[in-house]
């Protein structure tokens, strides 16, 4: 799946009494799993300075999956997406939260075809084909807030604050 964020120039949204930071969704494809590559995808993350909220592995259901992507129903590929995410390998749903989660997310992430992903970004270096692009990433506040309600109870969302959060996040 994706993920979600939280931005500090909008409301604060997604946690009570959260910091006045972004969330975003984040979803590592059955391809990421697969291929091995959730430790190397996670890492860039946490690396950035990004504060872990919630992760866990799973198999979507059809409805979860259609939900999901159901800004995409009427595209040709709908049917083939829903079918990859919910292949049977699983999948890791994870929220970040940090200053400008969403936009550096998607910058982490890359372009939807890796064509035309940088080649520093996830899909850039791991990815050829559009339709195996190995993460999903909320592209915006309102998808980030749909998504993590999507995919994840609030009693899932972690409240804490990672050590090194005040020199990142200044
Ligand atoms: P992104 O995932 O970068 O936000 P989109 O929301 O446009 O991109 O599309 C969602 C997902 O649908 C893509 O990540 C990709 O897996 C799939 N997809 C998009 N375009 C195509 C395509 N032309 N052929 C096959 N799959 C596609």
């Amino acid at each position: 799946a994706g993920y979600a964020m939280y931005e500090a120039s909008k409301n604060p949204v997604l946690l009570e009494g959260a910091k006045t930071i972004a969330g975003e969704k984040g979803t590592i494809k059955p391809d990421g799993v697969s291929r091995q590559l959730v430790g190397k995808i996670v890492s860039r993350f946490e690396e950035r300075g990004y504060k872990l909220v919630a992760i866990k592995s799973l198999t979507p259901s059809p409805a979860l999956a259609k939900e999901h992507y159901s800004d995409l129903a009427s595209r040709p590929f709908y049917a083939g997406l829903v079918k990859y995410i919910t292949s049977g390998t699983p999948v890791v749903a994870m929220v970040w939260e940090g200053k400008d989660v969403i936009r550096q997310g998607r910058r982490i992430v890359g372009a939807t075809n890796p064509l035309e992903s940088d080649p520093g970004s996830v899909r850039g270096q791991y990815a050829v084909s559009v339709g195996r692009n190995l993460i999903h990433a909320s592209d915006s506040f309102d998808a980030a807030t749909k998504e993590i309600g999507l995919w994840f109870d609030s009693a899932e969302l972690a409240e804490y604050e990672p050590t090194a959060w005040g020199w990142v996040m200044a």
